[in-house]
């Protein structure tokens, strides 16, 4: 049928050609698909960038870089190659092909993407999810009645500039001293399955961090195993964005065994064992990313999962969130599951996007994939929890206020008699709103 809102077509996977970039230029096949030569040829500085780009973007562009590093990022700078080359993937970049780039514009961040008058919205925080404040051990937050999240470790082998976990995850950057995790890993591990042991009612752990792609295979291993060794947990996820920013890794040999061995004793427990990856494009998208998710599924992996995040200039419209759903279902073996609304962190407001456009987009990606691809699109609210985001209670569109109830307690509040009554507030980004809402949030900062 001609004429619809959005064409479909089918688009085969390709993997750029990384000889484009002038310090790739003799980098072998072998080379780029060895997840060694990925991790040790990571892009961590301007220099690293500059001997990449060679002579293809111009000054202003590292000094706007620098100038974001110095001032605002909140993550510091970690490319793999494999994210690197799917900036611009169809030709040689030029400056403003780079600027413009989606997976540059939260990769990458520069001075010049953030909003000048509102790079953070009033009511930003760090842990803008208060995952801390809700450990029961270190690193393991108890936020759902039978769920529990596992950050094994604050590293991944990539750092997104809109990270939620900024508070712990990666390095300090001028601008942030970021916690860090105190416990030997051995020990840290240990008081996860204690916990889980003492609690039955848990049954469902979401195993990241950072990313579990940088926990050592043999370490990452037993703790699965000692997950597995649970009775009471039936469902265990693993999250990993390097799924994708370094498939090499989840095509290592150790790696791959060491996962049917994983899901082999998962399944004979009837345990659900499936992989949670992040991408938020469709140019993210290459074979090999495709390769390394089903390898996963062959070695007995019940299903790997994509949890994007929505953001202004990556991925905010109907089209980009659909050509990226067709191509994860389509042609990488990964179901389209969720986008989270970008997190209320620190210098993140140019990226967030209000809830009436993410409700929008929900309403426009209904009807084209199938039902149990179609990914909910989903705020993570303070205090509250994920929540699809129509099931708000009241919107206030002039200042940017939706109100939203819950229907469990967390750690925080099992003495509070009104958990479950209370409304908690979420805000949409300041620049979006109608001239009146602005001054009403001009007046607000300058009367505090
Ligand atoms: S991979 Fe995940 S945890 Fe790591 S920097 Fe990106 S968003 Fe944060």
């Amino acid at each position: 049928m001609n004429g619809q809102p959005y064409e479909y077509q089918r688009r085969p996977l390709v993997e750029p050609d990384w000889t484009r970039f002038p310090g790739w230029r003799d980098v072998t096949t072998a080379q780029w698909e060895s997840a060694q030569w990925q991790r040790v040829n990571c892009v961590k500085n301007i220099k690293q960038l500059r001997a990449v780009m060679g002579d293809l973007l111009d000054d202003r562009f590292y000094v706007d870089l620098e100038t974001d590093q110095q001032r605002l990022a909140t993550m510091s700078m970690l490319l793999p190659p494999q994210m690197l080359n799917t900036m611009v993937p169809d030709r040689t970049p030029d400056t403003e092909s780079f600027y413009n780039d989606p997976v540059r514009r939260y990769m990458l961040p520069v001075a010049t993407d953030r909003h000048l008058e509102w790079p953070s919205h009033p009511h930003a925080t760090r842990d803008s999810l208060h995952e801390h404040d809700m450990w029961v051990a270190e690193g393991l937050t108890h936020r759902y009645p039978t769920k529990v999240l596992a950050e094994l470790l604050s590293t991944c082998p990539q750092y997104c500039g809109h990270c939620t976990r900024m508070d712990l995850v990666g390095n300090s950057t001028p601008t942030v001293d970021k916690l860090r995790l105190s416990l030997k890993p051995v020990d840290r591990y240990d008081a996860h399955l204690a916990y889980l042991k003492a609690h039955p009612g848990v049954r469902d752990v979401v195993v990241s961090g950072g990313d579990v792609a940088n926990v050592p295979w043999k370490q990452l291993e037993a703790y699965l195993m000692g997950l597995l060794s649970v009775p009471t947990v039936r469902d265990i996820r693993l999250a990993t964005k390097a799924l994708m920013g370094l498939p090499q890794h989840w095509l290592l040999p150790e790696v791959v065994e060491g996962m049917q061995r994983v899901a082999i004793t998962a399944s004979r427990r009837g345990v659900n064992l499936a992989v949670h990856t992040h991408v938020n494009h469709v140019n993210s998208l290459t074979p090999l990313v495709a390769k390394a998710a089903q390898t996963l599924l062959e070695v007995g992996v019940r299903d790997v999962r994509n949890q994007g995040v929505l953001m202004r200039g990556v991925n905010a419209t109907t089209s980009d969130l659909l050509d990226l759903c067709f191509g994860l279902q389509g042609e990488a073996g990964i179901l389209p599951y969720y986008f989270y609304m970008c997190d209320m962190i620190p210098n993140a407001e140019h990226w967030r996007v209000p809830v009436w456009h993410a409700q929008q987009l929900q309403h426009d990606m209904m009807g084209y994939l199938p039902g149990y691809a179609t990914p909910r699109i989903v705020c993570d609210v303070p205090f509250v929890g994920k929540r699809w985001v129509h099931m708000l209670t009241d919107y206030d569109r002039e200042h940017g206020i939706s109100y939203w109830t819950k229907n469990y307690r967390t750690s925080l509040e099992a003495d509070d008699a009104e958990a479950l009554s209370k409304q908690h507030a979420y805000y949409d980004p300041i620049d979006t709103l109608p001239e009146s809402g602005q001054a009403w949030w001009r007046k607000q900062v300058a009367d505090d």
